[in-house]
């Protein structure tokens, strides 16, 4: 139903050889490519060839074929600030509408710049400092591919966003993880020390976190960047929650001593505005590795987003208490499905940050939460997430019962979603 289909062999009969079809029928496993790799990476390619869509895909469409409330998938179901919409809007009328240059426009980058300089004390130079993405994904992606050799290993923890496993495969380079356990999900320390090594040549972390919702401690934070000096590894963190965080202050890693000159900082417009479809992203760091990064990036989309890069602007530069104001306004929604996955009697895990929360359907009867959310729709009327879909399968048992949930909905929508997730339990 949601698999991939495979293109008609019709259209590649010309060329022969090197594992292209030249009749008709033969499966999509027979295409040679480095997409064979990525999907793997990325845990969607089954031992049987079948190609699976990423789990947000799935998840999205089983919501619509059902009529399911959609927690799955990461994106909010209400506008952003006017102010930022309709920037955008005049930007459109304007004739902001061609190629913005390479970097990025420089409203945007010296927005980008002065945010850093705002709220955690860094002054990147917004010519040589930053450079506008094409959303959080390609910032990453471009990092990967421009620092990875084939063997280099990168270290990430786990459970991970699949975008860095697909990524990391198609670099060629080795993925190697460190769990995060329920229920703090914090990393082990000693863990970290083992996994990286003088092999390693990125360490790439998520703080706030996709998919556990759990913030890094300063002190792993250090560790981080006092293995990064010893093993002369490159930091790349992806802080795309940056605002949406509950109680704590976010800690940029970029912030410690000695972390700037190996650290490049990723972050997007998308969760902080409500525009994750805009995909304005960016990254900062020291110019030299930005410059590496770039060199691979222009070859991706080179541009993207000219009349949305003016209104991701104007939104950084909102006043403090509007940032306050979307984190308050998450954690009341965090705090309504918390209560409503514990009185489903889920045993829930805290959120500190992000649109997600994670719930251990194991108390209710259910070990396999990948069998669950198939099923999710069915029995509640409600989508969501296996954390399965963010683990390695050799480690999939130690998560096989949890389930993510995203609560950057409505309130009406949460209400009603508790009310029919209660039924479980029944
Ligand atoms: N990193 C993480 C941790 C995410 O959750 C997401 C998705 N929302 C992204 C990166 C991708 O961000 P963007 O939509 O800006 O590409
Ligand atoms: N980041 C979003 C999430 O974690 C999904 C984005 C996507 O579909 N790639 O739900």
């Amino acid at each position: 139903m949601l698999w991939v289909h495979t293109p008609k062999p019709a259209q590649w009969r010309s060329y022969g050889g090197k594992g292209i079809s030249t009749h008709e029928g033969t499966s999509l496993m027979e295409l040679s490519g480095a997409w064979k790799r990525t999907a793997r990476g990325a845990m969607l390619l089954g031992a049987d060839g079948a190609l699976k869509p990423t789990i947000f895909a799935e998840m999205s469409a089983l919501a619509l074929s059902t009529g399911a409330i959609n927690l799955g998938q990461g994106f909010p179901d209400e506008d952003g600030p006017a102010e930022v919409l309709e920037a955008a809007r005049q930007a459109i009328s304007d004739g902001m509408n061609q190629y913005p240059p390479g970097i990025g426009f420089s409203v945007l980058r010296e927005a980008i710049s002065a945010h850093q300089m705002r709220f955690y004390g860094l002054a990147p130079d917004p010519d040589r400092e930053v450079v506008v993405t094409a959303g959080a994904t390609e910032a990453l992606a471009a990092a990967i591919l421009a620092l990875i050799e084939t063997g280099d290993e990168v270290v990430t923890f786990e459970p991970f966003y699949d975008s860095y496993s697909a990524m990391i495969a198609l670099s060629g380079a080795v993925h190697r993880t460190v769990a995060l356990r329920a229920p703090h999900f914090q990393p082990d320390h000693d863990d970290l020390r083992h996994a990286v090594s003088d092999r390693t040549r990125i360490i790439l972390i998520n703080n706030p976190h996709n998919p556990t919702g759990a913030m890094l401690g300063r002190e792993t934070l250090e560790l981080i960047v006092e293995l990064a000096h010893q093993h002369d590894a490159i930091i790349v963190t992806d802080e795309v929650y940056e605002h949406l965080t509950f109680g704590q202050t976010h800690v940029p890693i970029a912030t410690l001593p000695g972390a700037w000159d190996r650290t490049v900082t990723i972050s997007s417009g998308g969760k902080t505005f409500s525009t994750t479809g805009w995909k304005v992203g960016w990254m900062t760091g020291p110019s030299e590795l930005l410059q590496a990064i770039l060199a691979v990036k222009q070859f991706l989309t080179y541009v993207n987003a000219a009349p949305f890069q003016p209104a991701i602007a104007v939104g950084l530069g909102l006043p403090d208490a509007f940032f306050q104001g979307v984190a308050g306004v998450l954690q009341q929604k965090r705090d309504l499905l918390s209560s409503g996955l514990t009185q489903a009697g889920f045993a829930v895990s805290e959120s500190q940050a992000s649109y997600f929360i994670v719930a251990d359907a194991r108390p209710l009867g259910f070990s396999d939460a990948a069998d669950l959310c198939r099923r999710l729709p069915e029995l509640t009327g409600v989508v969501a997430v296996p954390i399965s879909a963010f683990v390695t399968d050799e480690n999939k048992n130690e998560y096989a019962s949890l389930v993510r949930f995203a609560f950057c909905k409505r309130v009406d929508v949460l209400e009603r979603a508790s009310a029919q997730l209660a039924g479980l339990a029944r």
